[in-house]
């Protein structure tokens, strides 16, 4: 066996400071040459050592067999070995939640939860083109950020005597933020990826996340010309449309849709079939779970198999919520509009800190000003989710299969997990278990994980 470590995401700085000082040639700071390299393995005899050596020493030459395996014949998992590593600073939570739909991409991003939020946001151009808007945002944004701070000091006054009370206040104090306020992440994306996203976020009905993704594709042009190609906007007409006012306040946060028709007796089935056994009893399907769980630890990830059962749930998040649901990649996450008819999600800490009715106030003129948008431009109403806060609220549709709930279960159901989406992951694994009470057995949180082990 030869492994050989050949590449590693290491930061440009220094190799560009190399360039400067004529000790690399700039041309071979491109992962055009990997990709190309190992894009020839399947029809070289030589070494992939060579075929590297090649590739780098005649990058120009790379470029063009790239452009034919990945654009001629369309082998384009070969634009997979090039991976760029972005910093993205300046855009809204709102064009973020664009950005973070791309499945195969890492992402990590600034908390609202552990960092106190200062008046940083984005006034969409699309408002700065309607005289007296800009006025009208900016004087919403200032007294949203007077909210936050007013409800960060009553929180804190309220839970002073307890461990991490800034992170509470923090925690509870972010739902009065907008979600035009800015954000910032760090992005890992493959150049595959990479061009998927820009053709959907150039399709964006923002015009903020249309200008990413040109900035996006930008910077990957200029060191893999061959890789990213094809990025010309592909439309929407599966998309949800900015904002409505059409939901009641009585839907519930979870329904379960539908579940696979006897999953417990498809899990049996299939086992039975891959052991070589004649059949799996619900009782032996329910020991075989528990010898497999009981002696492990929580980080034990749940087998392949489960994946055969799915769950589609209904769901009603805040956006603050939302955009803690939505990391979970690989669920199918598929969001309805912001809608002003479900109300706002108030956090248990803002009542009894009594700032309930500052709070309300406050998400009532953010609403006014997005009625006010959708009044001067009914075609551009994904604009007016630009003034709506944290703690406004939509109905997402969220399949997940067992696999993946199990997952979402260790991480959600955790003690250290916001309180919203524990709610949220307590509601989906007990409408789950009801469902197959064998199969669900260990859905739980790290932090009860022995406990729960134990008990069975
Ligand atoms: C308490 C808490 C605090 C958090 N704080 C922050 C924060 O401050 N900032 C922030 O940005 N995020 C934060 N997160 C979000 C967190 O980083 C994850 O993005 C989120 O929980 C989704 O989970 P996941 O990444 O494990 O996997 P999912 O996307 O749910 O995927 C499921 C599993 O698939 C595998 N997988 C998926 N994609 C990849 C990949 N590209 N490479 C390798 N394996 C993959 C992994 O095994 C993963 O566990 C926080 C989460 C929690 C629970």
């Amino acid at each position: 066996v030869k492994v050989v470590l050949i590449a590693t995401n290491i930061e440009l700085q220094p190799l560009r400071e190399a360039v400067a000082r004529g000790t690399i040639d700039g041309v071979q700071l491109s992962p055009e040459s990997i990709a190309a390299a190992y894009a020839r393995i399947s029809r070289s005899s030589h070494s992939v050592e060579r075929l590297r050596r090649e590739a780098r020493l005649d990058v120009v030459k790379a470029r063009q067999s790239n452009e034919r395996i990945v654009f001629e014949m369309g082998h384009s998992s070969i634009a997979e070995h090039a991976v760029f590593n972005f910093d993205i600073e300046g855009v809204s939570r709102l064009a973020l939640e664009e950005l973070e739909r791309s499945r195969l991409a890492s992402y990590t991003e600034r908390s609202q939860r552990y960092v106190m939020i200062g008046r940083d946001f984005f006034l969409p151009p699309e408002m700065q083109s309607v005289p007296g808007f800009a006025g009208r945002m900016t004087k919403l944004v200032d007294s949203l950020s007077e909210t936050y701070r007013l409800l960060y000091q009553s929180i804190v006054g309220s839970v002073a005597a307890a461990r991490k009370a800034g992170e509470m206040a923090r925690e509870d104090a972010r739902y009065a933020l907008p979600l035009c306020t800015t954000g910032q992440v760090g992005l890992t994306i493959n150049a595959r990826s990479l061009e998927d996203t820009v053709r959907r976020m150039a399709g964006s009905r923002l015009s903020e996340v249309r200008n990413l993704a040109r900035r996006l594709e930008e910077e990957a042009l200029k060191v893999t010309p061959s890789l990213v190609r094809y990025t010309e906007a592909v439309p929407a007409p599966f998309e949800a449309d900015g904002v409505t006012a059409s939901g009641s306040s009585e839907v519930l946060r979870v329904r379960l849709l539908d579940s696979t028709p006897d999953g417990e007796a498809k899990l049996a089935e299939t086992l039975a079939w891959m052991t070589g056994r004649a059949a799996v009893s619900p009782e032996e399907l329910e020991h075989l779970i528990a010898g497999y769980y009981v002696p492990g630890s929580p980080h034990l990830r749940a087998p392949r198999l489960f994946e055969l059962v799915d769950f589609t749930f209904d769901v009603r998040v805040s956006a603050t919520c939302f955009a803690q649901l939505k990391r979970h990649r690989m669920a199918t996450i598929l969001a309805g509009p912001y809608d002003l008819g479900l109300g706002v999600m108030v956090p248990p800490t803002v009542a009894r800190a009594g700032v309930e009715s500052d709070y309300l106030a406050a998400c009532r003129d953010a609403e006014g000003v997005a009625r006010e948008w959708l009044g001067y431009a009914p075609d551009q109403a994904a604009v007016a989710a630009y003034c709506l806060t944290n703690g406004h609220q939509r109905r997402v549709r969220v399949k997940m299969n067992l696999r993946e709930l199990y997952h979402f279960s260790r991480l959600r159901l955790d003690q250290h997990a916001q309180w919203e989406i524990r709610l949220l992951a307590q509601d989906m694994c007990g409408l789950a278990r009801r469902e197959f009470p064998r199969a669900c057995a260990f859905l739980c949180g790290k932090h009860e994980y022995g406990d729960w082990c134990s008990g069975r």
